[in-house]
């Protein structure tokens, strides 16, 4: 049994062209490819963009899906020293049809992380910036400089058995992977833009590795990249492919 890594063609490129042929799959006709993918590898290679403060709870618990309760304590505790309960409680109420639906998102290809999506890097959860753009529009109060200097940006990988995720989205990445092999001969730099879904926690031991990008960039505000000191946590095993 192998791990899936996208970013390592030379794992999945032969036994995915075998599947293919032996089923005749193309990556317009998918139907039943989860099954024979299954049958191959045992996990899929995915990253998660998060800032967290501490540790602790991704050592005990591994990655959860969004909990409100949580996320609103949270709110409440980081944005108190500039706004008041009563504004920080506004906030959160027009937030919520923001937060996402409790699912833990998973990107096939870590670099993806650094593009757009480094927003959860720069500046924390989906959640949280909802609280605080809300906060500005209603008090004029920016917390932007706060969620820039709470947490560490941080890409964990995990290799999520394929049991765990639903066949409807294997089949979608199943397009990506053939794709790339009709394509076959060119270079593997394209950054893959193609996410998997968990609706329940993924334990810490399938926690494999992590690294913290320490420049990063806001694309819709155009700024000046933003530095990181240097970090380390218990996962730190891999080079930082944004260094590359
Ligand atoms: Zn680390």
């Amino acid at each position: 049994m192998w791990i899936l890594d996208w970013t390592r063609p030379e794992t999945w490129s032969g036994p995915i062209s075998r599947i293919a042929a032996a089923h005749q799959f193309t990556w317009d006709r998918l139907i039943g490819f989860a099954a024979p993918l299954r049958a191959e590898f045992s996990a899929l290679r995915t990253a998660y963009g998060c800032k967290p403060t501490d540790f602790a709870s991704y050592l005990e618990v591994g990655l959860e899906p969004f909990q409100l309760e949580a996320g609103i304590a949270e709110a409440q505790e980081l944005f108190c020293p500039l706004a008041s309960k009563e504004d920080i409680d506004a906030a959160v109420a027009e937030a919520l049809p923001e937060a996402s639906e409790g699912r833990v998102y998973l990107a096939v290809d870590p670099r993806e992380l650094l593009g757009d999506p480094s927003q959860y890097l720069l500046y924390g959860s989906e959640f949280l910036q909802a609280v605080s753009r809300a906060l500005r529009a209603n008090t004029g109060v920016d917390c932007t400089d706060l969620l820039t200097a709470t947490g560490t940006p941080t890409i964990l990988l995990s290799d999520v058995p394929l049991g765990m995720i639903d066949d409807g989205e294997l089949e979608a990445f199943g397009v990506d992977l053939l794709q790339w092999l009709e394509l076959k001969g060119t270079p593997h730099t394209q950054v893959l833009d193609s996410t998997v879904t968990l609706s329940v926690t993924l334990p810490a031991s399938h926690i494999v590795g992590c690294f913290h990008p320490r420049r990063l960039q806001d694309r819709f505000l155009g700024s000046e990249p933003v530095h990181f000191s240097r970090r380390a946590c218990p996962w730190c095993v891999v080079e930082d492919p944004s260094s590359r």
